[in-house]
C-alpha cells in the first residue's frame, strides 16, 4: 500500500428530503469581483404553494427583499412566501473567510454562506458572471457561456434538488473534454498541471465503465474533474474537486479519483439521510479503495489495515455507533465510517456471495436514485434478497459501539477410528456477536483449504473433521471479520502514536527544543513532558511515550543499549513492554535543519514502525512483522532427516571450540542431557582452554557459597543446603553432580547466573511495577522488550502453562522470563569481562536458548563475541540452534522416588496423596502423615526431604518419622537397587 498524503474525501451537497416534490425555485446570478473579493447577487424565488421559508444569510451584507432592507435574528432571514409570488433579494458579499471560500485575483472556489441558502433542498437555476479569463464549474448537466467583452456568463443547468451550491473559477484553467459513451468528460486543470487532464480523463473512462458494469448506469450527464488550491478532495454532483497537491500524486488516479467518481452513485445521486447516518463512505470506500487493492492481491492487508486503524485510533471517549457517523471530522471518524462500515459490506458479501450482493446494491440504486437512503433501507434491500431477517446483523454492527473480541483455547487432536479431529472453543470476550468465521487450515501434505464456523455464544465448542494432519489451523487469517486484534497480530505503528490521548514525552531539559518539532508532528497534545532521570515507574506503564535521544537509561531499560544512527531523524515504535495498549516511540534527531526537514514527512508515514531520513528524504522505511490472525493449532511437519549426513557430538568439538561462548541446552531431567554437556567441557579443558561454566541452576546470591564448596571450605551437603538448591532448583541433584564432581576436581570456576527465584516468581504474579524499591535493584540494567518471535513464543508457552499454574496475566509472565533471561546474560557478561582469556560454558534449559534469542542474543548485544548455541532432543526447525543433539536415553543414578505429592505448610511437611505402588504405598504412609524426620535427618520441608532422599544408598533400609493425627509413628523403607536407575 502507498504512503497516505493528509487527504480527506467528504461528499459535500445533496441533502433532499423527499424525491421530487420539490416547490421552491430559486434563481440566482451572482457577479464576482476576485480582484477585490466581492460578490453582488440577486436571488429570485418563488413557490408552488405558501410557505415560511428561511434562509441563511451569514456573511452577507445590504441585504434587501424586494428592494427593502431586512433585518435578521442570528443570520436568518423568515420569509413568508405566497403561492405564486415572486420574492427577489439582492445581497452583497466579501469573500475573505477562508475556510469555505478561497477567492485571491486569479482563483475562486465558493462553498456555503455565499448565497441567502434556504433551509430545505430546492432546485437551483444559477448564473454567474466573472471576468472574461475565468472559466466556471458547479453541478451541472450542462454548461452555457455568454461573453462581452469584459465578462462572461456562466448559466449551470442542473433539474435535480440540492442543499448547498458550489463553484469553482480560475483564470489559469485549461479546459478539456472527451466522451464516454455520451457521458461529457471535462477537466479543468491549472496550466502547470494540464499535462495530466489526459491521464485523468483515461482512468475516468475506466471507473465509468467499471461502475456501470459493476452497478448501474453514471446517473448524470456530465463528469468534471476540477483542481483547486485546497489540500483536499471533494465530491459534488457531476463533478470532484482535487486539491494542486493531490492531483499531483501519482496514486490519486488509482484510488481517490475512482473512490470520488463511485460517490457519483453513492451520496452524489442515492443521497444520504444525514439524520440516519452516512451509509455512503462506507459502501464507496469498500468498493473503490478496498477493492483497488484487492484486486491487487493486498485484500487481507487491506482489510488488516482498517482493523490496525480502529485500534491505533478508537478509544472510550470517541468511540461510536456506525449508525452515529456523519462526516468524518478525524481519523478516529474514519475508522469507523469509512473502515468498520466498509467491514459491513465485505461480511455481507462474503456470507452471501458476489453476485447476490451486486444484485441487491443494483436493486438499491434503482430503487433511490434522486432519492434520500439510510441504513434502514439498505438492510431492507439485503432482506428482500437473501430472504433473511438481518436485525440482528445489522443491529450489532451499527447500533452497537464495541466490536468482537475473540480468543480460542487451545486445541486438542483426537483421532477415532483413524478419523482426525480437532476440537476447540471460541470465546467472546465481550458479549457475544453472530458471526461467520473462516478457518484457514494448512495441511501437512501442502495443501490450503478453508472452512466457515457460524458462532453467537460467549462460548462455542467447535468441532472439525480432518482428512490430514494439519500444521497449522487460524482464524480468520485473512481479515474478512471485524474484531479487535490480538497484540500478537498488532505492529507498532507511527500511526498508533499519533492516536494516543496520553503520551508521555521523556527528554533531557537540553534537547527539548531540538526534538520539538518531531514530536508536534507526532502527537501534538502530550499530557506531560519529563526527563529521562525523573520518569518514574508508574508513569512509564500506564502511558504511551515518546522518548527522545537513544542514549538515555529509560531506553535501555526496556530495548537494551542502542547505537548512535547515522541518520539524520531515525524513529522506531516499539510495543509498550508493560502494556498492550500502549506504544514507545525513541526518537532520534542530528540537528534542526533534519528536524525541520523530516517533521512534514512523518505523517506520511503512520502506517509504518521504524524510519529513518536523512534531509527529509526516506532511506528506511519497515514494518514490524506480526502473526495473520488466530492461531487454533499449531504442529510441526514431521521431519526426515539422513542419518549419515549427521556428526557425532566428538567431531563438532573443534569447530564450537572457536567460540568464546557455548551454550549448552538440556531438559532438565533427562540424564543423557547432562552427560553430554559433561563430554563437551570435558575435551575443551582437556584441549587446555581456560574455561568457565555458567549455570541457569544457581541464582547470583549463590555465588559466594559455590566459591566456598569449590574451593573445599565446606562440604557438599553443606553447600546443597546453603545454596538452598533443594527449594530453588528442585531438579534431583545426581542429574548435576557429574558435572560438578567434575569441574570442582578440575579447578574449573562455576558461575551462578539466575535471578533470586523470589523475584520472578512475585513478578509472574503481580508485574515488574509491585516489586519494593529494594527488588528493583536486582533488575538487570540493561532489557530488551523488542524481539517479537520471543514474544509470541513464549505467549504459546503461556497458553500452555495458563491452565496448569495459575498465570494469569501473559504480560507478567513475559516480563519474568525476560528477566530470567536478560539477568543471565548480564551475569554471564560480568563474568567475560572480568575474564578476558576465558571461554564460557553456559548450561541452561533449551527454551532460553533455542532461536537465541533468550539468552544468547542478549549477551551478544552486550559484549558482540562469537558464540555457539547447541540444544538437545528439541525439533529440527530452520535456525534454532547451530546444533541439534538427538540423544539415547541414558541409565543413570538418580535419588529413589517416594511417589508422594507433598504441602510444605508452617515448617511441616504434609503428605496430599500417595500414589499405588510406590515405596511410600509399601512403607505404609498416608494422606494427612506429616513427615518429621528421614533417614536420620530432620525433615521442615520437601526441600529437606530431597536432600535426605538424595544421600540414600541403595540396597539400605531407612527410617521414616511421621506424626499421624497427633500420634508419633516410626516406619521403615527398603531402598531396592532399581528404584536408583529409573
Ligand atoms: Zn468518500
Amino acid at each position: 500500500m502507498f504512503s497516505r498524503v493528509v487527504l480527506i474525501l467528504v461528499t459535500l451537497v445533496s441533502l433532499p428530503l423527499t424525491g421530487w416534490s420539490m416547490n421552491v425555485h430559486y434563481f440566482l446570478n451572482v457577479q464576482i469581483d476576485p480582484e477585490n473579493q466581492l460578490l453582488t447577487g440577486m436571488a429570485r424565488l418563488h413557490a408552488d404553494d405558501n410557505l415560511n421559508l428561511t434562509l441563511t444569510i451569514k456573511n452577507l451584507s445590504d441585504v434587501r427583499v424586494d428592494d427593502q432592507p431586512t433585518s435578521a435574528v442570528d443570520n436568518n432571514l423568515i420569509l413568508p412566501i405566497q403561492k405564486g409570488k415572486e420574492i427577489i433579494i439582492t445581497y452583497q458579499a466579501v469573500l475573505n473567510d477562508k475556510s469555505l471560500h478561497f477567492v485571491d485575483p486569479e482563483n475562486v472556489f465558493l462553498a456555503g454562506n455565499w448565497y441567502p441558502q434556504p433551509d430545505r433542498l430546492v432546485e437551483y437555476a444559477l448564473s454567474v458572471t466573472l471576468p472574461k479569463d475565468f472559466l466556471a464549474n458547479s453541478a451541472a448537466e450542462k454548461i452555457t457561456v455568454q461573453t462581452t467583452e469584459k465578462y462572461s456568463t456562466f448559466t449551470f443547468e442542473f433539474p435535480y434538488p440540492l442543499d448547498d451550491l458550489s463553484l469553482a473559477a480560475s483564470k489559469n484553467y485549461v479546459f478539456k473534454t472527451d466522451n464516454y459513451k455520451d457521458i461529457v468528460i471535462e477537466t479543468y486543470f491549472f496550466k502547470a498541471d494540464a499535462n495530466l487532464a489526459d491521464t485523468y480523463i483515461e482512468y475516468t473512462k475506466k471507473y465509468l465503465a467499471r461502475y456501470e458494469e459493476q452497478l448501474a448506469p453514471y446517473p448524470y450527464r456530465r463528469f468534471a474533474i476540477v483542481e483547486n488550491s485546497l489540500p483536499t478532495g471533494y465530491s459534488m454532483p457531476t463533478y470532484t474537486l482535487l486539491g494542486q497537491a493531490v492531483i499531483r500524486l501519482p496514486f490519486i488516479v488509482n484510488t481517490s479519483l475512482g473512490h470520488e467518481i463511485l460517490h457519483q452513485w453513492f451520496g452524489n445521486s442515492i443521497f444520504v439521510d444525514y439524520s440516519k447516518g452516512n451509509w455512503a463512505e462506507g459502501i464507496t470506500h469498500y468498493l473503490a479503495d478496498h477493492d483497488y487493492a484487492n484486486a491487487e492481491g493486498k485484500g487481507a492487508a487491506y482489510r488488516k489495515q482498517i482493523l490496525l486503524d480502529y485500534h491505533a485510533y478508537i478509544n472510550d471517549q470517541n468511540v461510536q455507533a456506525v449508525r452515529q457517523f456523519n462526516t468524518v471530522g478525524d481519523k478516529a471518524s474514519q475508522a469507523i465510517g469509512y473502515g468498520k462500515a466498509a467491514m459491513i459490506f465485505h461480511m455481507l458479501k462474503q456470507k452471501y456471495g458476489d453476485k447476490l450482493f451486486f444484485t441487491a446494491l443494483q436493486d438499491f440504486i434503482k430503487s433511490y436514485s434522486f432519492r434520500q437512503a439510510s441504513w434502514d433501507h439498505i438492510q431492507a434491500i439485503f432482506e428482500k434478497h437473501t430472504g433473511h431477517y438481518l436485525d440482528r446483523y445489522f443491529a450489532q454492527w451499527l447500533d452497537r459501539q464495541d466490536i468482537p473480541h475473540l480468543t480460542v483455547e487451545p486445541a486438542k487432536l483426537v483421532v477415532n477410528q483413524g478419523q482426525l479431529i480437532l476440537n476447540f472453543t471460541v470465546v467472546q470476550q465481550t458479549s457475544p456477536f453472530q458471526l461467520r468465521l473462516p478457518i484457514t487450515l494448512y495441511l501437512s501434505s501442502g495443501k490450503k483449504t478453508q472452512q466457515f464456523i457460524e458462532i453467537s455464544k460467549a462460548k462455542e465448542k467447535i468441532t472439525l473433521t480432518l482428512d490430514e494432519l494439519p500444521t497449522q489451523v487460524i482464524l480468520d487469517e485473512d481479515y474478512d471479520v471485524m474484531r479487535q486484534l490480538l497484540p500478537q497480530e498488532i505492529s507498532p505503528t507511527l500511526a498508533a502514536a499519533m492516536g494516543k490521548s496520553n503520551m508521555l514525552i521523556v527528554a533531557a531539559k537540553e534537547q527539548r527544543t531540538l526534538y520539538q518539532p518531531l514530536i508536534e508532528a507526532i502527537n501534538p497534545n502530550p499530557i506531560n513532558w519529563t526527563t529521562p532521570q525523573a520518569l518514574k515507574f508508574n508513569q512509564l506503564r500506564k502511558n504511551s511515550l515518546i522518548i527522545a535521544g537513544f542514549d538515555t537509561s529509560p531506553l535501555e531499560q526496556l530495548f537494551g543499549k542502542q547505537s548512535l544512527p547515522q541518520e539524520g531523524v531515525r524513529v522506531i515504535v516499539h510495543q509498550h513492554p508493560y502494556n498492550d495498549k500502549e506504544v514507545i516511540v525513541q526518537l532520534h534527531a542530528k540537528d534542526n535543519n533534519e528536524v525541520k526537514a523530516a517533521q512534514r514527512k512523518l505523517s506520511h508515514y503512520g502506517h509504518y514502525s521504524t524510519l529513518a531520513f536523512t534531509a527529509g528524504v526516506n532511506t528506511e522505511k519497515n514494518l514490524t512483522v506480526s502473526t495473520a490472525g488466530i492461531p487454533i493449532f499449531n504442529h510441526s511437519p514431521t521431519q526426515a532427516l539422513q542419518p549419515d549426513q549427521t556428526a557425532h557430538l566428538n567431531d563438532i568439538i573443534p569447530t564450537i571450540a572457536k567460540s568464546r561462548v557455548i551454550y549448552v541446552g538440556e531438559q532438565h531431567e533427562k540424564f543423557s542431557h547432562h552427560i553430554n554437556q559433561l563430554m563437551i567441557i570435558k575435551p575443551l579443558h582437556e584441549a587446555g582452554y581456560p574455561l568457565a561454566v555458567g549455570m541457569e541452576m544457581f541464582p547470583v546470591s549463590s555465588q559466594a557459597i559455590l566459591d566456598e564448596y569449590l574451593a573445599n571450605q565446606i562440604d557438599e551437603r553443606t553447600f546443597l543446603k546453603k545454596s538452598r538448591y533443594f527449594s530453588q532448583w528442585r531438579v534431583d541433584y545426581q542429574l548435576y553432580k557429574p558435572i560438578i564432581d567434575y569441574v570442582k576436581q578440575a579447578g574449573i570456576p562455576l558461575i551462578a547466573l539466575n535471578i533470586d527465584p523470589a523475584i520472578t516468581h512475585k513478578v509472574v504474579k503481580e508485574g515488574i511495577h509491585n516489586l519494593t524499591a529494594e527488588e528493583q535493584q536486582h533488575l538487570p540494567t540493561a532489557m530488551d522488550f523488542s524481539n517479537n518471535q520471543y514474544r509470541q513464543d513464549l505467549y504459546q508457552v503461556f497458553l500452555i502453562h495458563q491452565q496448569q499454574f495459575d498465570h494469569q496475566n501473559f504480560d507478567y509472565f513475559f516480563q519474568s522470563q525476560l528477566l530470567w533471561d536478560e539477568t543471565m546474560a548480564q551475569s554471564a557478561h560480568q563474568y567475560l569481562l572480568a575474564h578476558p582469556g576465558t571461554k564460557l560454558i553456559v548450561l541452561a534449559g533449551n527454551g532460553h536458548l533455542m532461536y537465541r534469542y533468550g539468552i544468547p542474543e542478549r549477551l551478544h548485544r552486550r559484549n558482540g563475541e562469537p558464540f555457539t548455541v547447541i540444544i538437545q532432543d528439541e525439533k529440527m526447525a530452520k535456525g534454532i540452534a547451530d546444533y541439534v543433539l538427538l540423544t539415547e536415553a541414558i541409565q543413570g543414578k538418580l535419588s529413589p522416588r517416594l511417589g508422594i505429592w507433598l504441602e510444605d505448610k508452617n515448617n511441616q511437611v504434609i503428605i496430599k496423596a500417595v500414589g499405588e505402588k510406590t515405596l511410600a504405598y509399601q512403607a505404609g504412609l498416608k494422606v494427612g502423615d506429616v513427615i518429621t524426620q528421614f533417614a536420620g535427618q530432620d525433615v521442615q520441608s520437601s526441600a529437606d526431604l530431597k536432600l535426605a532422599l538424595f544421600y540414600t544408598q541403595p540396597n539400605s533400609t531407612v527410617t521414616i518419622q511421621t506424626i499421624r493425627t497427633g500420634k508419633k509413628l516410626t516406619q521403615e523403607l527398603s531402598l531396592s537397587e532399581e528404584g536408583y536407575f529409573h
